[in-house]
């Protein structure tokens, strides 16, 4: 197991209908060493390609995107969620539908921070069905700039994003990814990589 796995092995709570929570290091409280492993580690798998700037989605995004962008020296860039429909001109939009919430929002980026010019290497918490990946893809790519790859801190396999992304042709790394898990146990299989 690497360093991530076994925290989630430790910490993680299975819920009933799929979702973990991880909120006593990741998603409410932080564990900012751990934050910071996970910025080298990424850094570490994406050193070869030329990236110019760090694309996630608020508010958990934001977390694993920092310490990711600090170690590339690029600036981080998180799509907001807005509920104004009047936004179209200076921003790029995209909807996305939210796993945990069950509802649909659009996320905005605007103009002025992402360019043609852009090598971006996108990064969320954790992947599911694969909306707000898809959603993050498309204002990289309405803004024409090229997609270098995906990183995930957990993705969880027994659910279709992965594939998704995979099959859609772009590199995407997942620093852990949960084959299955049973809320009645707290039990947690880690896909070996
Ligand atoms: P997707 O768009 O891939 O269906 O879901 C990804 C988004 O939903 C992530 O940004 C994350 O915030 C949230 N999410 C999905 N599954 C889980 C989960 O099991 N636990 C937590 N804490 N968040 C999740």
């Amino acid at each position: 197991m690497n360093f991530l796995e076994e925290r989630i092995a430790k910490d993680g709570i299975v819920k009933p209908g799929n979702v973990l929570k991880v909120d006593s290091f990741l998603n409410h409280q932080m564990d900012i060493s751990l934050m910071d492993e996970i910025g080298r580690e990424f850094h570490r798998r994406f050193e070869g390609s030329c990236i110019t700037k760090v694309l996630t989605i608020e508010a958990s995004g934001i977390a694993i995107a920092y310490p990711v962008a600090r170690e590339f020296g690029v600036p981080m860039v998180f799509a907001k969620k807005s509920k104004s429909i009047n936004i179209e001109g200076e921003m790029y939009v995209a909807e996305v539908e939210s796993f945990t919430h069950k509802n649909k929002n659009q996320v905005i980026v605007s103009k002025k921070f992402l360019t043609a010019e852009d090598h971006v290497l996108i990064i969320d918490d954790f992947l599911a069905n694969g909306c707000a990946l898809q959603g993050l893809i498309s204002i990289a790519e309405s803004a024409g700039a090229t997609v270098e790859g995906l990183g995930i801190a957990i993705e969880k396999g027994f659910q279709i994003g992965g594939r998704v992304i995979r099959n859609l042709g772009y590199r995407l790394e997942s620093l852990a990814i949960v084959e299955s898990m049973d809320a009645q146990t707290g039990t947690i299989w880690f896909r070996q990589q």
